[in-house]
């Protein structure tokens, strides 16, 4: 079944709709990116899917499932921000451990650690402090804390908006690869076209809360 659907989703805060009737599907696997400028809601829309915003009217469903009410962590889902949000008082292998302590907080997660760093070339910084590492650096260690428990939905919401464009062009390449190799079901907020083009296997363009169009990235601005 499909991995995500929103049936006619909006969004009010007070009297004003941010998101507004927005319908979509994406596939197991797919790389869906949603794309627009600054305040059209595509935070919220990530938001709503994660479970850390109510949906005001509208359905969402996750695996085939009604998921309106579910609890952030009964989704099979993880979400990396722009500003990393990294534990500071912890190091790289406890940041990227926590989720999995959280759900067995006996066990030794060493090893799942280990292997998830491997996967972001971080073996070497697993013992620093988020204060000891670049921005890069602190990315990469936000989404092996997304990664570890290997959910399968990823959220990225403008991972790469504080980062140099080297850096962007580089994490870019990375999150695709990223993406794939975990089979994982992604979507991707940014307000960057070129990041959305090369990215997504599909396009989600949001004006004023509206979803305006839905295509592979090479039909997005293709005359009709
Ligand atoms: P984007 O991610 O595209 O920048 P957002 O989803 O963050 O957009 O915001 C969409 C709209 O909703 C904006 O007008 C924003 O000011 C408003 N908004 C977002 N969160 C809140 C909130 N907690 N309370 C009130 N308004 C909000
Ligand atoms: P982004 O646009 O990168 O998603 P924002 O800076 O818009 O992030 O939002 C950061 C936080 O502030 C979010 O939790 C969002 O819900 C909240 N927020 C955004 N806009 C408003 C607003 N107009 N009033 C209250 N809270 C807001």
């Amino acid at each position: 079944s499909r991995a995500i659907e929103l049936r006619d989703v909006s969004k009010k805060y007070g009297d004003s709709y941010a998101v507004r009737q927005v319908s979509f599907t994406v596939e197991p696997g797919e790389f869906l990116v949603l794309l627009g400028p600054s305040g059209c809601g595509k935070s919220t829309v990530l938001r709503m899917i994660a479970g850390l915003e109510d949906i005001t009217e509208g359905e969402l469903f996750l695996g085939g499932e009604h998921a309106n009410s579910l609890l952030p962590r009964e989704r099979d889902m993880s979400m990396v921000f722009q500003n990393f949000a990294l534990y500071p008082t912890m190091t790289s292998r406890e940041n990227i451990g926590f989720p999995l302590s959280l759900r067995d907080p006996a066990a030794d997660h060493d090893p799942a650690v280990e292997a998830t760093a491997r996967m972001l070339a971080i073996e070497d910084l697993l013992e620093r402090l988020p204060g000891q590492l670049s921005g890069g650096e602190r990315q990469r260690v936000a989404m092996g804390r997304a990664i570890s428990r290997r959910p399968s939905v990823f959220l990225l919401d403008e991972p790469l908006a504080s980062l140099d464009a080297r850096l962007r062009h580089h994490l870019r390449t990375e999150i695709s690869r990223i993406s794939a190799e975990l089979d994982a079901t992604t979507l991707y907020v940014t307000h960057d076209q070129s990041e959305a083009m090369s990215l997504g296997d599909r396009v989600a363009v949001l004006r004023d809360g509206v979803l305006q169009q839905l295509s592979p990235p090479q039909d997005l601005y293709a005359r009709p």
